[in-house]
């Protein structure tokens, strides 16, 4: 059922969005709808018995090709959350403008209930099927990691798909989010959260919108309370306390909550978790057993980075911060989504402030289909020219470049500044057009607007092609 809202809000938020567009009714269902949803059943024998797993690859949208999005292992997934996860994909591609329609896949199993090796054969097989329909393809339908999978299925699912090619000189981009070592990009594990540090930083550059939610001087020292210490909220904490300043106030997880209203230490709570499995025990804050009553707590930024349907009709009322930027897929429900707009919370949708992970996905996908790492070509051409720059400024002044602008200069500029720099530069992007979308056409909140600017751009890509 949960499930089925998470679909039934998706689609409202679409319709909500369609108001301010030209397109035509039917063209809006045509976007709306699945393109199509692949349902399967595996048997994989694994403790002298045959267990049947069933999966989905859901396509929504093939207006680019190839279809991306990630694969979820999760016990409670289904048909109507994968095609709801789809949809977001599509809109999200629009948004960050990177050539892909949307897809996404799950499997119905809990990680924890298996070993490594037995994960890697429910990987193989689960890859086999999706594989041979062409639903895992450089050219056609490229996943990445999404809850309960990592780099180590990515890393079974390419190798299964190049022992079904091996021919295919592309086979590593027929999925991201690989081992480094395995055809992976620097900085695509850390990119989603990333991606949440770089939109937060955008928001705060406008004045106005600070204003508009409440919040003044700046990012330094703002309180933020996190929901998951995962992949996303992980890397969202930790860069935004580290380099932002920030003051981490609060972390939910399944098994109960860490407070400590001067600032957490993320290394020091991830650690435990990792070793313990709850914060119950850590001295880094106080324990809090109900978990989700920490939504209420009074911050400046409530960063949801776990689930769907965390922040829904029950408890949106009670909600205290002032902006909400939405690290998870769809934790909002479309009902949350009109009380909390009318309370004039802020929220930065999730459409926009997780589109990191596919942004680097792209950059990963683009280096395999090129061969050769970014920066590869110039490097040393460019440190050769700043070596020649740093001699004609000291002889044209008689003096000598202090050692730390010259050793900037010289060092040159690594992939992972180089993949920074682009997601920095896509998530900065993203946030102006849906902006000035939303000052241009009178659109009352950054989600409206966001779906807006994306609904424009996938019809028009429909248009082109005379549909
Ligand atoms: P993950 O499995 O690495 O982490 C999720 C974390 O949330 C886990 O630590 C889990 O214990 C915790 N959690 C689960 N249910 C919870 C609950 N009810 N209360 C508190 N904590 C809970 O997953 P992830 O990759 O970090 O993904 C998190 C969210 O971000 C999902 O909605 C996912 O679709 C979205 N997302 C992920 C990526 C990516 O690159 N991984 C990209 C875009 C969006």
């Amino acid at each position: 059922m949960a499930n089925q809202d998470f679909l039934n809000s998706t689609n409202k938020l679409f319709d909500q969005a369609l108001s301010f567009t030209d397109i035509s009714p039917d063209l809006a269902k045509r976007i709306r709808v699945s393109n199509s949803t692949y349902t399967i059943n595996f048997g994989v024998k694994l403790r002298d018995e045959i267990h049947t797993f069933t999966g989905w690859r859901s396509v929504h949208s093939e207006h680019f090709e190839p279809a991306k999005g990630g694969i979820r292992y999760d016990i409670n997934a289904s048909q109507e959350e994968v095609e709801a996860l789809a949809a977001l994909m599509t809109y999200k591609c629009a948004i960050i403008e990177v050539p892909y329609g949307g897809s996404k896949g799950a499997l119905k199993i809990n990680p924890k209930d298996w070993t490594k090796s037995e994960i890697e054969k429910i990987t193989r097989r689960f890859a086999q099927e999706l594989i041979k329909r062409d639903l895992i393809h450089p050219a056609q339908n490229v996943p990445a990691p999404d809850v309960g999978t990592s780099a180590n299925e990515m890393a079974w699912i390419a190798d299964e798909y190049r022992r079904i090619h091996p021919t295919d000189i592309n086979a590593l981009a027929c999925v991201t989010g690989k081992p480094i070592e395995k055809g992976g990009l620097v900085g695509r594990s850390e990119a989603t959260g990333r991606g949440v540090q770089y939109i937060i930083r955008e928001f705060f550059r406008h004045e106005d919108d600070c204003k508009k939610a409440g919040l003044k001087n700046g990012l330094k020292d703002k309180k933020i309370s996190i929901q998951g210490l995962g992949n996303v909220g992980y890397h969202a904490a930790k860069f935004l306390q580290e380099e932002d300043e920030c003051r981490i106030i609060c972390v939910m997880e399944r098994k109960g909550a860490i407070v400590n209203p001067e600032g957490l230490d993320i290394e020091k709570i991830k650690q435990y978790l990792s070793e313990n499995g709850t914060f119950e025990g850590c001295s880094e804050g106080k324990f809090e057993s109900n978990s989700s009553d920490c939504l209420h707590m009074k911050c400046d930024i409530l960063i949801p980075a776990a689930r769907e349907n965390v922040i829904n009709e029950a408890n949106a009322h009670a909600i205290k911060a002032k902006l909400i930027v939405e690290a998870a897929n769809g934790p909002i429900t479309f009902e949350a989504d009109e009380i909390l707009n009318e309370r004039h919370v802020t929220i930065i949708p999730d459409i926009m402030a997780n589109a990191g992970g596919v942004a680097v996905s792209y950059f990963e996908w683009i280096r395999n289909l090129r061969h050769i790492r970014f920066g590869r070509l110039e490097k040393r051409k460019n440190a050769f020219q700043f070596d020649t720059l740093i001699s004609a400024i000291e002889t044209m002044t008689g003096k000598d470049m202090p050692e730390k602008f010259k050793e900037q200069f010289i060092e040159g500029v690594n992939e992972i500044d180089l993949v920074r720099s682009g997601l920095d530069d896509m998530m900065c992007e993203a946030y102006q057009k849906v902006r000035q979308s939303m000052i241009e056409n009178n659109i009352p909140n950054i989600r409206t607007a966001a779906y807006k600017v994306a609904l424009d751009r996938i019809a028009t890509s429909y248009d082109s092609i005379g549909l």
